[in-house]
């Protein structure tokens, strides 16, 4: 449908956008409504995803981020109404600035595609090295609805993979967005803003209660339609870790010493053991949207239930 994207049909409103590249892949899906379109994430933003999400109406849209990453974050430069955690503050600047991105691909990424991401840096980053974005950023609630007109997406607060980390769930579908929530290849909790496992098994209690509101759970990569029954394998494999009876085990990357669990074909990368949290306090303050927005307001067609902050 779209140069750098394949579509796929969930429901008869809701769609699956797979963006892939070499090694990379991410999941955004859209969700249209009877007077609002909603995009959970916007991916690595190595294509402009504007004129597919426009060809679905010109109705207004609001841009959800399940969280801060720059591979959920990427595409956030083309839509002006977006929301995301306050939590993710810190790691939404961070990935979004060309200094981070350019340390990044010249780790990851071979020589012939370094060129082409640097080509595409010096389009999307100011000479400053800032993103250039033109969007409101607003701050969610963790209990804020979603109203499309005709159906309700509700934010279910998961902090794990991030202190700011976001699912979403559209009870009417009975399908929960899950961002890097939750996936099949993993949970990685060793990331700089990452949370403690018990915060993580805290979440995901929160979705099992909710577990008769879903029964398929898109992930933010590689697959759309994942057995709910991850939630249960995580959980258990977690309570595991924390009562002894799964043990943490160690493998080097990179020379680097990755601690992880492993349980029921799952893998949960841990933080280490010591390790010294850069606190969210030092960031700019709180309760401001990010550098470069301007100031919140109600966005296009009214403001979601709990947006005015
Ligand atoms: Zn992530
Ligand atoms: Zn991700």
């Amino acid at each position: 449908m779209s140069k750098g994207f394949t579509i796929s049909k969930l429901n008869e409103y809701s769609w699956a956008i797979h963006e892939r590249y070499f090694m990379m892949d991410s999941f955004m899906y859209l969700l249209e409504g009877r007077d609002v379109n909603l995009l959970i994430d916007t991916g690595y933003g190595l294509k402009d995803l504007g004129p597919l999400v426009r060809s679905f109406g010109d109705k207004p849209l609001w841009v959800v981020n399940t969280h801060g990453h720059f591979d959920h974050i990427g595409g956030n430069r083309e839509f002006q109404e977006i929301f995301i955690h306050q939590e993710e503050k810190s790691i939404l600047e961070h990935h979004r600035s060309q200094k981070y991105l350019m340390g990044l691909s010249r780790e990851m990424l071979p020589s012939l595609f370094r060129i082409l991401a640097w080509s595409f840096f010096r389009r999307v980053f100011t000479p400053q090295g800032r993103a250039r974005w033109t969007g409101r950023h607003h701050y969610i609630d963790e209990h804020q609805v979603f109203d499309l007109g005709d159906r309700l997406i509700e934010v279910i607060f998961t902090p794990g993979h991030t202190l700011g980390s976001i699912c979403l769930l559209d009870k009417e579908a009975g399908i929960l967005y899950a961002g890097d929530t939750i996936c099949d290849t993993g949970i990685l909790l060793n990331l700089e803003f990452s949370a403690e496992p018990e915060v993580f098994l805290s979440s995901l209690e929160g979705l099992k209660e909710r577990a008769e509101d879903f029964n398929q759970i898109a992930s933010g990569h590689r697959q759309y339609n994942l057995n709910p029954d991850y939630v249960q394998r995580y959980m258990d494999c977690i309570r595991g870790f924390l009562d002894g009876s799964i043990p943490a085990e160690t493998v080097k990357e990179k020379g680097q010493t990755i601690r992880f669990i492993e349980y029921d074909a799952i893998r949960i990368q841990l933080p280490r053991e010591k390790k010294r949290r850069r606190r969210l306090s030092k960031a700019p303050s709180a309760g401001s949207p990010p550098e470069g927005s301007p100031p919140e307001g109600s966005p296009p067609g009214g403001p979601p239930e709990g947006t005015d902050r």
